[in-house]
């Protein structure tokens, strides 16, 4: 049975790999597990057709196994259609260490796990995502060339961040042109939940644009950081999905548009940097679409940090990176208006653009 489920104490009621929807035909699932330096990690090789499976490394204190399982396979799924939908020659993978990125990551451990990476001969490319560094990406490039965003000094592109804030703030004024009929923000109210790398630099543009920005963070020291920087709100409310706003920027974790959630949203446009936003992909993006919200689909509007790796591999200049990650407007236009004839989600038309370029691919391949 394949069953679709996010909350981690029903997902021993069903097959843990194959018999999750997150699966989806994973090519390759790799458990890596080191007793000397606790390491802990599974890699996830969703799909290697257009090219080598490249996503970031998710260092988390997971509840348990099943909660990380269920998240590195729902990640390299999503960077599958990440890759194809912006027309990059990568497949989607993604890697999770399970432990507390601020007290567990030691440089043996990064090393260990670089060799693992290592092991599977570039059919995985690592690089940076929540809990991990450019530091910690050159330790793995100790042992290993599989593996991207590398300090800028070692001929890596740097912090991936601020071009993925780019891309998020290219795909929302692309969202609000659709909805609104403008793309200008100014005078609009968007709430950035996350302030982290991404965040913070989406608030700098919206800022910049004249927009109204509340924030909010678990972290009330990045809170009066960024207030004190920019000049933003800080939400003091209790439950942010009722309040009113324009725009809703998810840019913390995922899976916030969920059963509890969805119905209450007041937001018009949902656009922001987090991956896997819906909980249930079709359930979820359903009910948005009933609900007259625009969702800006993550996987295409925050593509700027992958963008910014593949040029790693290509040799792209920053120009070129602007370029590609600027087109996310007209991609995201699109897609909208694509979902708004097909009379489908903007989630299944953005899925649905990125599967055809797969499939071509796999007939051009097999010929
Ligand atoms: P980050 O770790 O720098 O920031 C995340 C922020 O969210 C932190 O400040 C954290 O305190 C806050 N947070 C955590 N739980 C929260 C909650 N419940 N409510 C409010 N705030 C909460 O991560 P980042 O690099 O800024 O990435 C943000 C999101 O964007 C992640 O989901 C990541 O997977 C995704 N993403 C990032 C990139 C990139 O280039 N960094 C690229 C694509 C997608």
């Amino acid at each position: 049975m394949v069953t679709d489920v996010v909350n981690a104490n029903e997902l021993h009621k069903i097959d843990p790999v194959f018999g999750q929807h997150s699966f989806d035909n994973h090519e390759q699932v790799v458990f890596c597990n080191d007793k000397d330096t606790g390491l802990k990690a599974i890699i996830g090789i969703h799909n290697t057709v257009l090219g080598p499976a490249l996503g970031g490394t998710r260092m988390w204190n997971y509840e348990n196994e099943w909660e990380a399982l269920n998240d590195v396979l729902r990640l390299s799924r999503g960077m599958t259609f990440k890759s194809a939908i912006t027309g990059l020659n990568l497949g989607g993978g993604k890697a999770v260490i399970i432990g507390d990125a601020k007290t567990q990551k030691t440089p043996e451990l990064m090393r260990k796990f670089g060799e693992f990476v290592h092991s599977l001969s570039g059919r995985y490319i690592t690089a940076e995502d929540v809990g991990m560094t450019t530091a910690d990406m050159d330790t793995v490039r100790e042992v290993t060339p599989y593996v991207t965003g590398i300090s800028e000094s070692l001929g890596g592109a740097g912090n991936p961040s601020p071009i993925t804030a780019y891309g998020v703030f290219m795909g929302m004024k692309a969202a609000a042109k659709y909805k609104f009929g403008s793309d200008v923000l100014e005078g609009k109210s968007v709430f950035v939940q996350g302030i982290g790398n991404v965040g913070e630099a989406l608030v700098e543009h919206l800022v910049d644009e004249g927009a109204h920005v509340t924030i909010s963070d678990i972290s009330q020291e990045r809170l009066e950081e960024v207030r004190s920087k920019y000049g933003v709100s800080i939400y003091g409310g209790k439950d942010i999905y009722s309040e009113p706003m324009d725009i809703y920027a998810p840019c913390a974790l995922g899976a916030t548009i969920n059963d509890d959630t969805v119905q209450k949203i007041k937001a018009q446009v949902i656009a922001g940097a987090a991956n896997n936003q819906l909980a249930v992909e079709q359930k979820h993006g359903k009910i948005l679409q009933e609900r007259g919200i625009v969702w800006a689909p993550d996987f295409l509007i925050n593509a700027g940090g992958i963008i910014n790796v593949y040029a790693e591999l290509e040799g792209y200049d920053r120009k070129e990176i602007m370029r590609k990650t600027e087109n996310i407007y007209n991609t995201t236009l699109e897609i909208l208006n694509n979902a708004d004839k097909n009379k489908v989600t903007t989630n299944t038309a953005a899925l649905n653009i990125a599967q055809a370029r797969i499939d071509a691919r796999k007939n051009e391949n097999s010929k």
